[in-house]
């Protein structure tokens, strides 16, 4: 048995109610839409896992015909600082080349996960990419990306729920909040 609590009612402190998350994620939806020509076909890809949640949320608040792909990035272990080393562990199924990207990333903290997507992705040779992050943590950057959509500004914390993990836990909580168990 892991030693890692798991009693959200005791360890978490709300910060974005499920009521808020879904309003903010309706406006972004209508953001990213309106950011494109109308009929402008989208490959949107979530970063597993993070931003599964999310993502199943916002792709239905995008009136766009798009596609879904998915990538997995691992970058944090079991802690919660960054290591700062990111690699893919599943990469995409279909070639993004020529196509309209819009990654859909839970939250930018150092910057590095994204940093390193974004160059990878350029070499692939997409017709646009853009970045919807769900969470932005500009305190704690460590290197510039561009954000194009923004769910919240996120306060120096770490947080969970709504995807967001602590030790692979808490994904589920349908709120987003600050994590004060045993971390
Ligand atoms: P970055 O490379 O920008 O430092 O971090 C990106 C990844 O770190 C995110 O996709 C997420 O998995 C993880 N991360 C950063 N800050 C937090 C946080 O406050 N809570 C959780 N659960 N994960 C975080």
């Amino acid at each position: 048995m892991s030693s890692i609590s798991t009693d959200w009612r005791k360890d978490t402190e709300v910060l974005y109610s499920k009521v808020k998350i879904t309003a903010r994620i309706e406006e972004l939806g209508q953001e990213i839409a309106a950011s494109y020509e109308p009929g402008t076909e989208l490959c949107v890809v979530g970063v597993l896992k993070g931003s599964v949640l999310f993502f199943a949320d916002l792709i239905r608040a995008i009136e766009q015909p798009l596609h879904c792909e998915f990538i997995g990035i691992s970058s944090y272990g079991d802690a919660t600082k960054s290591s700062g080393v990111v690699k893919i562990t599943s990469d995409l199924t279909h070639s993004i080349e020529g196509r309209h990207v819009l990654i859909v990333e839970d939250i930018i903290d150092t910057g590095l996960t994204m940093q390193y997507l974004l160059k990878n992705f350029e070499t692939r040779s997409p017709a646009s990419v853009k970045v919807c992050t769900l969470l932005d943590k500009p305190v704690t950057r460590k290197v510039e990306v561009p954000i194009h959509f923004t769910g919240f500004e996120c306060p120096d914390a770490f947080v969970v729920g709504y995807g967001l993990d602590y030790a692979g836990k808490f994904r589920n909580l349908p709120f987003i909040g600050v994590y004060h168990g045993d971390a």
